[in-house]
């Protein structure tokens, strides 16, 4: 059992960010969600926010830390796709997917990080994608700002490691959600082909690796990208 701990995880109200939600309170921790709209799972605090501003991401953790305490793990999961080819990429589909999977996640984990740094102790978890590092025709706004978190944790990493806090950025590959779910059946079957694993995965099976690496046991991990993707970004 691993000590239990105040947890932020942004976008809980559906898809990977419900599943990671789910998981953490199943291990026993004090868990929070951001949300737009709906709610988390039952047993967790859901505060509105909207990653893409300060000033709400603010409001949310101070609400969590006055109703949980001081958040000691946070996973900055909100994202969101705009897919075209490059040709056709306006700047403000570019600009938003940008502002809200890569600028959201540092509004959080710049909030996250005082606490942290207070507690001398604290566990990052960005999710990427693996699309990040692998590429993927029309995702260029997508994949660039899953690319950016690599080097937004590898740079916390070195700037906070040495205070007890890890950043690390699990990065899934198909995992059968919404956003999963809006491609076309011949293009998810034409994916499935590419993934050794020969499917999509479950949100649980990608929540389960964002806990152990939350976990105690995971200290000494940092500024690791860790696929949880049956084996299609390998090498990358
Ligand atoms: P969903 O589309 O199911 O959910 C996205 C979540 O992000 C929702 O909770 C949504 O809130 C929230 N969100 C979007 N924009 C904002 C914003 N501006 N402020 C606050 N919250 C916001 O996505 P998934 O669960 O599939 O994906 C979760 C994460 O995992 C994303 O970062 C995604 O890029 C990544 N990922 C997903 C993969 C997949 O196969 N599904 C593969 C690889 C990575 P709301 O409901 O209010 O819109």
């Amino acid at each position: 059992m691993t000590t239990p701990r105040t947890v932020l995880v942004t976008g809980g109200n559906r898809g990977i960010g419900y599943a990671i939600a789910e998981e953490f309170l199943a291990q026993g921790h004090r868990v929070a969600v951001t949300a737009r709209s709906g709610e988390g799972p039952a047993g967790a605090l859901t505060v509105r926010a909207d990653v893409t501003d300060a000033a709400s991401v603010d409001a949310a953790f101070s609400q969590v830390e006055a109703e949980l305490g001081p958040v000691e793990v946070v996973v900055a999961n909100a994202g969101i796709t705009k897919d075209t080819l490059l040709m056709r990429m306006s700047d403000e589909e570019f600009d938003t997917v940008v502002e809200t999977n890569l600028g959201g996640a540092f509004r959080v984990v710049k909030r996250a990080s005082k606490g942290m740094l207070k507690a001398r102790w604290g566990r990052i978890v960005l999710i990427s994608s693996v699309v990040g590092l692998y590429g993927s025709a029309g995702q260029v706004n997508y994949a660039a700002s899953k690319a950016g978190l690599v080097g937004m944790a590898r740079s916390i990493t070195r700037e906070l490691g040495a205070r007890g806090i890890t950043a690390n950025v699990v990065a899934p590959g198909f995992i059968e959600t919404d956003m999963t779910a809006a491609l076309p059946e011949a293009q998810q079957a034409e994916y499935k082909k590419n993934i050794p694993a020969g499917r999509f995965a479950s949100p649980n099976e990608v929540a389960r690796v964002v806990t152990w690496i939350a976990g105690d046991d995971a200290g000494y991990v940092s500024g690791a990208v860790i696929p949880v993707d049956g084996g299609l970004g390998m090498g990358h």
